[in-house]
């Protein structure tokens, strides 16, 4: 069969993957955003019948065989057909060899593990939890040797949401911010300043809040004409494609910062997915590259452009115009140290922008130890509590607050976790260059949002999924990741704010 013939049938194929994938995705944005309760039974069954069809599509002989013809003639594809081909071979294996019986096995475990890990946590008692949980740790185990057999289990796991990551980089990596932060939060808390910040917790109405969120994201720069912001419990950001992305936020009337930091934090993954190349368009690879990459897009936002001096400067008039009650007698600087407030805390999600990473890092070595077996399910309590205590200084009063805040382990993610405290680096790193290349900060304070925006949209947003996050860290910094970044900035912060 010649290779044209392959290549028209592949290419009519991850079409068809792309309608499916769009129809699920606005069946699940649908369902997290005020659809109808009752209307639940009918969305899963459509859900179940567009994964079969993907899987039907995707999984077939004539699709290996076509894989197979194409690989063998990759040279004369194109950069974006070849990607698509590689993206689709690892896609296939990863779905071919496991037995499609233990994959269903797994799907109703994890169902079950939703529930179970739920109750567990309101009655705050583990082993509710840990009996599904050694048991989702056991597929996992077989599922990575029947993939990559000769490979470390927890590489398999990282390489499906970062490309390339391995645990001797990761191992590294989080050595460096061991080093540097554990001492710097030391540091922080033996401090003699004193932050206030009773008055972000101030009486703050919803309308307000509500009608600032559309203008935050348009001074960010989204095209509202191409997307859609909506709220919902946990925020989330879903690009369907450039020309439909939608985000939520969510709205704390008791605290100004939660909802502004939302629509930070995912106006920056929207961003990511809106201004992906339309070459892209209707590809496989019309979508952000890693989650690393892509949580680094929604931290530059929140953390390093947000939370500064310079756009708090900026935004602050904004803020007064809306709350001269609340906010009377505070400055810009009194706002921007009250939310950079570090204060260790036992919730992941509440953390502070310090503190984030050690909860990261308390997660991966529990992940690693459970995954090695040199630890067992029934201690993990006491692992994790005792991590917490070196790294945070503080031990949760019980697990609902400590090893079983978390809903990721239920559904069967592991190697997830490490891509937030990847995405705080990158951002770190991205933010260096461009402030380097284009006085980052002479812009925020400016209110130009255009020039760090363009920058993005240059060095990360528009190659999509076509580059791999190694590329994408070399061709916008000309170095792969690097930690000294992120443990840099974080210090000249804080020394500062702290008077370190
Ligand atoms: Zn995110």
């Amino acid at each position: 069969m010649s290779y044209t013939e392959s290549l028209q049938r592949f290419k009519k194929n991850s079409e068809k993957i792309c309608a499916i994938n769009y129809t699920e995705s606005i069946l699940h944005w649908d369902a997290s955003t005020g659809a109808p309760r009752k209307g639940a039974p009918m969305r899963g069954e459509s859900l179940g019948f567009l994964a079969m069809l993907n899987h039907e599509i995707t999984i077939n002989n004539e699709a290996a065989t076509d894989l197979d013809t194409l690989l063998k003639n990759i040279d004369r594809l194109t950069d974006i057909e070849a990607k698509m081909v590689k993206k689709a071979k690892k896609e296939f294996d990863k779905l071919s060899k496991i037995p499609k019986e233990e994959l269903r096995e797994f799907q109703m475990l994890i169902n079950k593990a939703q529930h179970s890990w739920e109750e567990a946590r309101e009655k705050n008692d583990f082993s509710i939890f840990s009996p599904d949980l050694k048991e989702i740790i056991g597929y996992l185990r077989k599922f990575a040797d029947y993939r990559e057999p000769e490979n470390h289990p927890y590489n398999v796991f990282l390489d499906d949401y970062e490309e390339g990551m391995t645990t001797d980089k990761l191992d590294k990596f989080f050595e460096t911010l061991r080093e540097r932060i554990v001492p710097l939060l030391k540091k922080i808390t033996q401090s003699k300043v004193v932050i206030e910040k009773n008055f972000l917790d101030f009486d703050y109405p919803l309308e307000t809040q509500r009608a600032m969120a559309p203008e935050l994201l348009n001074i960010l720069g989204f095209d509202l004409s191409r997307g859609m912001l909506k709220e919902s419990t946990h925020p989330f950001t879903m690009g369907t494609n450039i020309d439909d992305v939608r985000l939520t936020s969510r709205y704390d009337k008791n605290n100004v910062i939660s909802g502004l930091l939302s629509v930070a934090h995912e106006g920056g993954h929207a961003l990511y997915e809106q201004n992906i190349d339309r070459a892209l368009f209707n590809t496989t690879l019309a979508t952000g590259t890693s989650l690393g990459i892509h949580e680094s897009q929604s931290r530059i936002y929140e953390n390093n452009i947000f939370k500064s001096q310079e756009f708090i400067n900026y935004y602050y008039p904004e803020l007064l115009k809306n709350y001269p009650e609340q906010l009377k007698n505070i400055s810009a600087s009194d706002f921007y140290k009250a939310i950079n407030r570090v204060e260790p805390s036992f919730i992941r999600v509440d953390a502070d922008e310090l503190t984030y990473s050690l909860h990261i890092m308390v997660r991966y070595e529990t992940e690693i130890a459970l995954i090695n077996g040199t630890l067992e399910v029934d201690d993990l309590p006491e692992f994790w509590n005792k991590k917490m205590e070196e790294y945070l200084g503080i031990v949760p009063p019980n697990n609902s607050m400590g090893v079983l805040q978390d809903v990721h382990w239920s559904h069967g993610l592991f190697g997830y976790f490490p891509t937030y405290a990847l995405g705080s680096a990158y951002a770190a790193q991205f933010a260096y260059y461009m402030n380097r290349e284009i006085n980052l900060y002479d812009s925020i304070i400016k209110g130009d949002m255009e020039k760090p925006l363009k920058w993005l949209n240059e060095k990360i947003h528009k190659h999509g999924s076509l580059l791999s996050p190694d590329e994408i860290s070399i061709s916008s910094c000309n170095e792969l990741l690097n930690p000294e970044y992120f443990c840099k900035y974080l210090e000249d912060k804080y020394n500062k704010i702290y008077q370190i």
